[in-house]
């Protein structure tokens, strides 16, 4: 239902915000807005990696902030369907015009993406590569997650028993290698009709993906450092 409204401003007939009165200014507080946004993801991951003590207080405002992101997620990426290159972020003037469109399927409905000419393919290989490796990049990422927020719990409930330096060290190293996994796929992909996206859409439009990937790139290099190191126990 969501994806309803956020359709209806994908309407290319519809000023988006960069193209209406005063676009430079809507255009820049749309890439403010979305940087902001996404500042959300490293909390979070700071809160649950690091994870300062009290240990409860840090998993409970990470999951908080977590399920909270999306209701302003969401309603971001209905204004930035229209109005910014989901892959370079760059504002797209108003129309149709000077963009094309990408079609995914998600699990709350079809929505109609847009992107500079010139980077519509590397975006549609993209998310074709996320939906034909989408078993092994959801377990790559939530099944370390989960013992992770289930090791936390367990902490914060007086275990005091488990080895909470490993156990995050090897969620930095599966989500590590899982994220450079993902970001192969603008370079391996092959577009196919209509990929669905299998994790929240709406995280791919606050930076753009090509910025989103080369953080998770570089991000996910150095926690795979930092596992492989601790493991060798250095
Ligand atoms: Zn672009």
């Amino acid at each position: 239902m969501g994806y309803s409204a956020a359709m209806a401003t994908s309407d290319p007939t519809v000023p988006a915000g960069p193209g209406g009165p005063g676009g430079s200014t809507s255009a820049w507080r749309l890439q403010l807005l979305g940087l902001l946004l996404f500042l959300f993801i490293p909390l979070v991951l700071f809160l649950f990696v690091r994870h300062p003590a009290p240990v409860g207080v840090s998993l409970a405002a990470g999951v908080v902030l977590m399920l909270g992101h999306r209701f302003l997620a969401r309603p971001y990426m209905g204004r930035a369907l229209a109005a910014k290159c989901l892959w370079c972020n760059r504002a797209l003037s108003s129309g149709a015009a000077g963009s094309e469109p990408l079609e995914l399927a998600t699990g709350a409905g079809p929505l109609t993406a847009r992107c500079c000419p010139e980077h519509r393919a590397p975006a549609a290989r993209f998310f074709a590569f996320l939906d034909t490796w989408r078993l092994a990049l959801r377990a790559g990422i939530f099944l370390p997650l989960l013992l992770l927020l289930l090791s936390l719990a367990a902490v914060a409930g007086g275990r005091s028993d488990l080895p909470l330096p490993g156990i995050t060290a090897v969620f930095k190293l599966a989500v590590g290698l899982t994220v450079n996994l993902a970001a192969l796929g603008p370079l391996v992909g092959r577009e196919k009709g209509t990929p669905t996206v299998p994790f929240p859409v709406h995280n791919f439009f606050l930076l753009g993906v090509r910025n989103l990937l080369w953080i998770f790139r570089l991000v996910g290099i150095w926690w795979i450092v930092q596992g492989v190191l601790y493991f060798l126990g250095r």
